[in-house]
C-alpha cells in the first residue's frame, strides 16, 4: 500500500439526496479517481437511510466539511434548499437557481450547476453542427431550467418552451431571456400550431415521459421529421421512445447519457482540479446496463 502524502493525492466526496442508491455518479467518480492514481471515497449520503433520520441538510453539509471532504454532488430533493447554505454562487448555479456540486476549499463552501455544462457539453459533441435556429423545449422543471439555458449557451437562435403546467413555460421563458438575452424565448401551449407555423429546427424532452415508470413521449410522433435533431435527457431506459421514435425516422438524436455523464466530468474536475477523461466516465456509467442490477436512481 502505497502512503498518502497529501490530501491532492485523494479525493473525498458524497452524494446528498434521497433514494440515491442506485446513481451512478459516485461509481463514475470512484473509477475516474483510481485511474488517476487518486486514492477515494466517495459515500452515497441518502437522507432516506434510517440512520440519517434526524439529520437535516444542514447538518449534512456541515459534517462533511468538518470531515475534511472536497466537495459534494446534491440531487433531488436539495438542489435548491443547499442554495441558503453556501458562500459563493457560480454564474451558472446562480442563473438556474439550483446547485448540484459543491466544492468544499479553504473554509468555503462553492455551489456550481454542472447540469448546465454537462447538457451543453453533451449536445456540442453529440450534434455538433446541429441547426439551432428555433429549438422547442419539453418540460420547464428542475432539469428544464438548466437545459434551457445550455441550448442558449450552445447558440439557439429561438426558444419555444412547451409544459403542461403553462405557468412554468412562461416563468422559464421570461428566465432565460434575462440571463441569456441572446437567445429569443416564448412560451408554446400548442405544439401542432408551433410546427405549423414556425417549425422548430430541433426538439428536446426535458419532461419524465418515456422513463421506464411513465412510457410514452410528450409530443405527438406526426411532428417529429427526418430534418430535426431530437434530444432526449430521459436515461432510463437510453433508448426512450422519443429518441426511437425520431431514430426510426431518420433523425440526429441525442440521448440523455451525455447530460449525465458530462454532469459528473465537470464535478469532478471542480473537485480535484483534474481534467477526467469522458470516455473512460461514460465506461463505468454504461457498464451499469451491462450489469444484473443495473437501473436508474436520483443523479
Ligand atoms: P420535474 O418534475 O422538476 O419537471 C418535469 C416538468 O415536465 C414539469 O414542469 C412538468 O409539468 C412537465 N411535464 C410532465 N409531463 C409533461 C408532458 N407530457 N408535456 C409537457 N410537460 C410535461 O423533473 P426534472 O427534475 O426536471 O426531471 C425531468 C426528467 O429529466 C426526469 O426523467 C429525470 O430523470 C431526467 N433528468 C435527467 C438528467 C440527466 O443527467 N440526463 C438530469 C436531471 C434529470
Amino acid at each position: 500500500m502505497e502512503t498518502i502524502t497529501t490530501s491532492e493525492d485523494a479525493l473525498l466526496a458524497g452524494l446528498i439526496g434521497r433514494g440515491i442508491m442506485l446513481s451512478r455518479t459516485p461509481l463514475m467518480h470512484m473509477r475516474e479517481a483510481q485511474a488517476q492514481g487518486l486514492f477515494t471515497v466517495y459515500e452515497k449520503l441518502d437522507m432516506d437511510a434510517p440512520e440519517r433520520a434526524t439529520l437535516s441538510l444542514t447538518d449534512m453539509v456541515t459534517a462533511a466539511e468538518a470531515a475534511g471532504f472536497d466537495g459534494l454532488n446534491i440531487t433531488y430533493p436539495f438542489k435548491i434548499e443547499v442554495i441558503s447554505l453556501l458562500d459563493e454562487l457560480s454564474e451558472n448555479a446562480r442563473a438556474v437557481g439550483a446547485v448540484n456540486t459543491v466544492v468544499l476549499k479553504d473554509g468555503k463552501r462553492i455551489g456550481h450547476n454542472t447540469d448546465l455544462w454537462g447538457f451543453a457539453e453533451s449536445f456540442r459533441r453529440g450534434l455538433d453542427g446541429a441547426d439551432t435556429r428555433h429549438a422547442v423545449l419539453l418540460g420547464a422543471g428542475g432539469a428544464g431550467v438548466a437545459v434551457a439555458h445550455a441550448l442558449a449557451d450552445c447558440g439557439v437562435a429561438k426558444l419555444s418552451i412547451f409544459d403542461t403546467d403553462p405557468a412554468r413555460a412562461e416563468g422559464l421563458a421570461e428566465l432565460v431571456a434575462g440571463n441569456r438575452p441572446g437567445t429569443e424565448t416564448q412560451a408554446v401551449s400548442d405544439l401542432a400550431a408551433l410546427f405549423a407555423e414556425d417549425r422548430p429546427t430541433g426538439i428536446v424532452n426535458a419532461t419524465p415521459m418515456g422513463m421506464e415508470k411513465l412510457p410514452g413521449m410528450a409530443i405527438d410522433a406526426d411532428l417529429i421529421a427526418s430534418d430535426l435533431w431530437v434530444a432526449d435527457i430521459v436515461y432510463f431506459p437510453l433508448e426512450t421512445q422519443l429518441i426511437a421514435t425520431a431514430r426510426a425516422k431518420g433523425c440526429r438524436v441525442l440521448p440523455g447519457s451525455g447530460m449525465a455523464v458530462y454532469q459528473a466530468v465537470r464535478a469532478f474536475e471542480l473537485f480535484t482540479g483534474r481534467p477526467a477523461d469522458p470516455n473512460r466516465m461514460k465506461a463505468t456509467f454504461d457498464a451499469f446496463d451491462k450489469a444484473p442490477l443495473a437501473t436508474a436512481g436520483n443523479m
